[in-house]
């Protein structure tokens, strides 16, 4: 799946992947995920892709050559492979900060450590919506995975399981609930603290699944019916922003939480909120001029669709965490600094650290019961011929799309 201009992806045929580096390894890939972050790709991070870039960052599958220095894996195993690509023993990577790893960051542009897929400004490293893909630092990113469910309960732990994962964790809802903590706990009491979570795309939901595993009481706001009906489907309560009237998302929270707000709020919608027209117009714009003229004026002026951000830092309680999960790519956002210092606010955010949790997040996977719901999480499986019309059919929210998988 190649990206060939702003709303342009194609299925092309390219050069098959082979070992470049003793720690690579290269997969046959079985399944794809597509994420609410190859949609900024689609058109707002134009100008930093090239036409002919290979897309897809959640891939999963089976090893088909290994690299001298891969020391985990053999021909034949199940791997999946996180969106960011770590080193697994520089100083960032020590810390858990993964997303931080300073042998593969890139600081020609100034960013983190590299992401699969995922435009020049995380490295340009070809993607895995693909029949097959080169995993550079494999010897430590590849997680091998059992051969006994559906390639679905696993995944999702190249991106959805971590993101979410660390966005509950950084959210640091108080506990009080029977089972707070990560130990993947079968409880849900009831009276734990309150999470927000501001979008119920994957990201969204996923989180709220974390959230109300853990035993917290969980209010989703989302403006698609079926995205909402899913997350209160397994026990969480939902607002439709559509249908506020005159109250705003915080005071509809405020009047469910006694007038306080919520413990934690997270972001999970991020840059292209829905709500805000005019910044809209840049991004088109943005993504429709030449590159070099569009390059500096993102990294410079660029601004984002602010409104979930606002509603966040808006619901939250006084004295609350703000998880910000959701990508955010301006560089001249103007924020409500004074609401923000005068609620004593806590915020945390950025890109997940997938090798931090996913050890975590597989011995739960492992259990009988996919207390997650993964292997019902998908919408959608679709070949990859599909993918063009499935971006779309994804970006428009249409068709019941949530989560659409790909099957090279
Ligand atoms: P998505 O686009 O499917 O989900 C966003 C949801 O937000 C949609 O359901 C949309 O209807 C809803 N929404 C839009 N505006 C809203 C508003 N004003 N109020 C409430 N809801 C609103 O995408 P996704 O795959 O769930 O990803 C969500 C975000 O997380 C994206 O920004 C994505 O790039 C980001 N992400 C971050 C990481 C990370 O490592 N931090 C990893 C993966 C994805
Ligand atoms: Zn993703
Ligand atoms: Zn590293």
């Amino acid at each position: 799946m190649t990206w060939q201009g702003a709303k342009d992806i194609r299925v092309e045929t390219v050069l098959d992947p082979t070992i470049q580096d003793p720690a690579d390894i290269v997969i046959r890939v079985t399944s794809s995920g597509l994420c609410g972050s190859d949609l900024h790709l689609y058109e707002v991070l134009a100008p930093f892709m090239e036409p002919g870039d290979v897309v897809g960052h959640e891939p999963m599958g089976i090893v088909e050559e290994v690299g001298a220095s891969v020391s985990h894996l053999d021909v034949g195993d199940r791997v999946v492979i996180p969106f960011n690509i770590s080193c697994g023993s520089c100083w960032m990577c020590g810390r858990g900060l993964q997303s931080q790893c300073e042998t593969t960051q890139n600081r020609d542009y100034g960013t983190g450590a590299s992401l699969l897929g995922y435009s020049k400004l995380y490295g340009q490293v070809p993607g895995g919506q693909a029949e097959y893909l080169r995993v550079p630092h494999a010897d430590y990113g590849a997680i091998k995975v059992p051969k006994d469910h559906p390639d679905d309960r696993y995944l999702f732990l190249s991106d959805v399981l971590p993101t979410a994962w660390q966005a509950v964790e950084y959210a640091d809802i108080p506990d009080g609930g029977t089972d707070g903590g990560t130990d993947g706990g079968t409880d849900g009491g009831t009276d734990g603290g309150t999470v927000l979570v501001v979008g119920a795309g994957p990201i969204g939901d996923m989180a709220a699944r974390i959230a109300l595993h853990r035993g917290h009481r969980v209010l989703v706001a989302d403006l698609v019916p079926e995205r909402l009906q899913r997350v209160v489907g397994r026990g969480g309560e939902a607002i439709d922003i559509t249908d506020l009237g005159d109250a705003s998302l915080a005071d509809v929270v405020r009047e469910r939480t006694d007038g306080r707000g919520a413990d934690a709020v997270i972001d999970a919608v991020g840059m292209e909120a829905h709500g805000s027209g005019g910044i809209k117009a840049v991004h088109k714009l943005v993504g429709l001029l030449p590159d070099p003229i569009a390059e500096p004026l993102m990294q410079k002026a660029g601004t984002d669709r602010l409104e979930a951000l606002l509603a966040s830092f808006d619901a939250v309680r006084r004295g609350g965490t703000v998880s910000v999960v959701g990508v955010y790519g301006g560089a001249a956002d103007p924020l409500p600094m004074m609401q923000m210092f005068d609620k004593q606010l806590t915020i945390r955010m950025g890109q997940a650290n997938v090798r931090r949790w996913s050890d975590d997040i597989l011995a739960l996977l492992n259990r009988d019961d996919d207390v997650l719901g993964t292997e019902g999480f998908a919408t959608h499986h679709l070949p990859l011929e599909e993918a063009p019309a499935a971006y779309e059919t994804f970006q428009k929210k249409e068709d019941g799309a949530v989560k659409v998988v790909f099957k090279p």
